[in-house]
């Protein structure tokens, strides 16, 4: 059997792939294989894909497409992630030369596939609609030192018709909650500060095992007793599922950072109703009210789908006073491009690319003008700087605050992986610039 010594990986899409993408490299470096990052010279090439919107499936297709012409080493080339489990071994018949299609809940058969293939020599795909529970999440490898993402809860049942993800990733499926524990305990000993719990609706945790008694709240109050993990974050949520127990456990427990991802996609209710959200404008907003009174420096982020099919001037503007109503920290803004398999995909998309264009340029100006009066209030405050990574040529090291804020102040590289307190004192960009101060005073996130 031919012998792979090295491998490329190239991820795309969100961090519940980059995680994907960590279990792989974790299990190929199981195998002997060494990473590169210069393509050309790898054995192994692995594409892990995205399909939550046309550009992103179309550069991925560019890219298969383009090596398909002008590769001449034989490397293996293997497909996984969203676009492998929508398009299954359909991406044969266009890409001939991709030796394996794995899907999002066969990575942990990656080795098995390669052995496969190199075997027989033919083509191989796997893309089973059940997620394979006992999936090595302890294998991860993570390039970051600091900071972990860990998977609690995969697929989604929500059905939102816009949506390719209940079709990629399947039904939820919550993951047991002594290895989730354990991973993050094995984190915490490494010296990880901070994680990111991960999953399509977080908030939906454990209700498809009600033997484990233990939902998303729950979870947290375990976790935030893990000595040595000082911030806990976690992505996405899905507001229907924010229960009071979440915004009281936001408020109560000390690892547990006051930022909130908590997207509306639309102000209209008329558009949340057609994208199935399950909730109107009036029942967002008062969850919101509800998480603002309970955690009174709370900061929210949000996702934003402008031109929906039929979305009028007026329903626009209604997405436009929600944002700035609510003043969002963190957006995610994109134009409505329709995905095949989705409900959605069958109705007209009507609204001309300019109109979608204008609507996201609008909204992109709105978040940059909040952003920019947030930081200016945050001038001579002091902050909880997670420090993440140094600049030694500049003498510079750069973190987050709590609430997901860029800061950047003096400092050596030992500070990395260390809390510290700065006070701001300018701004550049999206970055915080301060100076580390001394302990015991009032901390703004
Ligand atoms: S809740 Fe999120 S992941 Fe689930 S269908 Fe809706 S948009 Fe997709």
């Amino acid at each position: 059997m031919r012998k792979l010594d090295t491998f490329f990986m190239r991820t795309y899409g969100c961090q519940m792939n980059e995680l994907d993408s960590e279990i792989m490299v974790g299990q190929l470096e199981k195998r002997g294989m060494r990473r590169i990052q210069e393509e050309t010279d790898a054995d192994l090439l692995i594409f892990n894909t995205c399909s939550i919107r046309d550009l992103s499936e179309r550069k991925v297709m560019g890219k298969l497409g383009q090596l398909g012409r002008t590769k001449t080493k034989r490397s293996l080339i293997g497909v996984t992630g969203c676009m492998a489990m929508a398009k299954k071994d359909s991406l044969f018949r266009k890409l001939p030369h991709v030796d394996f299609v794995l899907g999002t809940n066969n990575i942990s058969d990656l080795n098995q596939v390669l052995d496969e293939v190199l075997d027989s020599g033919k083509q191989s795909f796997r893309t089973d609609s059940q997620f394979e529970e006992n999936l090595d999440y302890l294998a991860a490898k993570r390039d970051d030192k600091v900071k972990a993402y860990v998977s609690i809860i995969r697929g989604c049942d929500k059905f939102c018709t816009y949506c390719v993800v209940p079709y990629t990733r399947g039904q939820e499926v919550s993951r047991d909650p002594d290895s989730i524990i354990e991973e993050c305990k094995q984190l915490a000993a490494q010296g990880y500060k901070e994680i990111t719990l991960l999953g399509q609706n977080v908030n939906s945790y454990g209700k498809d095992k009600p033997e484990w008694k233990c939902l998303f709240h729950d979870l947290l109050y375990r976790i935030d007793k893990i000595e040595g993990i000082e911030r806990v974050r976690f992505m996405t949520s899905h507001p229907t599922d924010i229960t009071l127990d979440l915004m009281h456990a936001v408020r109560d427990l000390p690892s547990v950072c006051e930022f909130v991802h908590f997207p509306v996609q639309a102000g209209s209710s008329r558009i949340l109703k057609k994208m199935h959200r399950i909730y109107t404008k009036e029942q967002y907003l008062e969850k919101v009210h509800m998480l603002r009174e309970i955690v009174p420096n709370v900061s929210l982020g949000t996702d934003i789908i402008v031109g929906f099919s039929t979305e009028t001037e007026e329903d626009f503007q209604e997405t436009y006073d929600i944002f700035k109503q609510i003043a969002y920290s963190v957006a995610f803004i994109f134009a409505y491009s329709p995905r095949k398999g989705t409900p959605a995909f069958r109705w007209s998309d009507d609204i001309p690319e300019e109109v979608k264009q204008e609507r996201l340029q609008r909204l992109l100006s709105l978040h940059t003008e909040i952003c920019a009066e947030e930081r200016q209030l945050m001038l001579g405050t002091e902050v909880e700087v997670l420090v993440e990574k140094s600049n030694p040529e500049e003498g510079q090291v750069k973190g987050r605050t709590r609430c997901w804020k860029n800061v950047a102040f003096s400092g050596d590289p030992s500070l990395v992986g260390t809390l510290q307190k700065v006070k701001v004192h300018s701004f550049s960009n999206q970055t915080l610039i301060g100076e580390r101060s001394s302990p015991s005073k009032l901390i703004l996130n």
